[in-house]
């Protein structure tokens, strides 16, 4: 059983109206792709910066350019039009935990995933607002994300933390830390058991200049030892990436000793085996 759970079902791009991408059609397209790779568990996470009501959690100038959709027809469309589970993609914004939580308390979600492409008002993988932009050292930009990432997965809001080492998108092309990265995802895991969330293995930092999956080996043995569960998601934006280079995914979950991947049902976790 393999599961795609962080899809979504149009690209981050201006002129992808909710009207022409929230469609059975549409659904459709992703379900007949998704059984052709073997894809049995399916559900989208919208991106929470997209709907209107999301500016009642943050007012960020870069939500305030996306905030177009309702998010209750956006449920209203997953749960009456198609048969996908129900997802969102909610970014944790410190200190709106309270606005994040009547967000999410106020629909009835499969799952919640959280992901951090903000550190305060900085982005982690877009070049405008760049958490690079102010010439901070790799150490403290590094420390600063993964300290984030604990955080979001301590408020209890998430069941999945998705592409755990997002800050490492760029490769090269932006400062790495030197030396064992453990240091750094060592709180990260702690902060997961804490919340009791699972962790996601994204293939999307393939396609990234990072090109290599989230999150890192070495994160991904610390959470097997600390006993997490594993969700498996490709974050596709269009129905051609769903389960991309899943067979890399598949080949690393079992070195590291995985064998069963997490699936959610109104926001209870359980287990089934990989195969
Ligand atoms: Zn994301
Ligand atoms: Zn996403």
């Amino acid at each position: 059983m393999l599961t795609d759970y962080h899809v979504h079902l149009r690209p981050d791009e201006d002129d992808t109206p909710a009207e022409r991408y929230f469609t059975a059609a549409n659904a459709d397209r992703y379900r007949t792709v998704a059984q052709e790779r073997g894809i049995t568990e399916l559900g989208v996470a919208e991106h929470i910066h997209r709907f209107t009501q999301a500016l009642d959690v943050w007012q960020h100038p870069w939500w305030r350019r996306w905030a177009r959709d309702d998010v209750d027809a956006y449920c209203a469309f997953v749960r009456e039009e198609t048969d996908l589970r129900l997802g969102i993609e909610a970014d944790y914004v410190a200190g709106a935990e309270d606005r994040l939580a009547n967000f999410l308390d106020d629909r009835e979600w499969d799952y919640v995933v959280g992901s951090v492409h903000f550190v305060r008002d900085e982005a982690v993988d877009m070049e405008d607002w760049s958490v690079w932009g102010r010439g901070e050292s790799a150490e403290k930009v590094w420390r600063r994300y993964f300290e984030t990432v604990a955080e979001a997965a301590r408020t209890g809001l998430y069941d999945i933390m998705a592409h755990p080492d997002l800050v490492k998108v760029w490769g090269t092309d932006a400062p790495v830390p030197q030396g064992d990265l453990r240091r750094y995802y060592e709180p990260a895991i702690e902060g997961f058991l804490e919340g009791g969330v699972a962790v996601e293995v994204s293939t999307a930092g393939l396609r990234k200049p990072v090109g290599e999956i989230y999150p890192s080996r070495g994160f991904l043995e610390l959470a097997v030892e600390a006993g997490l569960p594993v969700a498996l998601s490709s974050d596709a934006h269009l129905p051609d990436q769903l389960g991309y280079r899943y067979a890399e995914a598949v080949a690393l979950l079992e070195q590291v000793g995985i064998g069963e991947l997490s699936v959610f049902e109104r926001r209870e976790r359980r287990s089934e085996p990989i195969g």
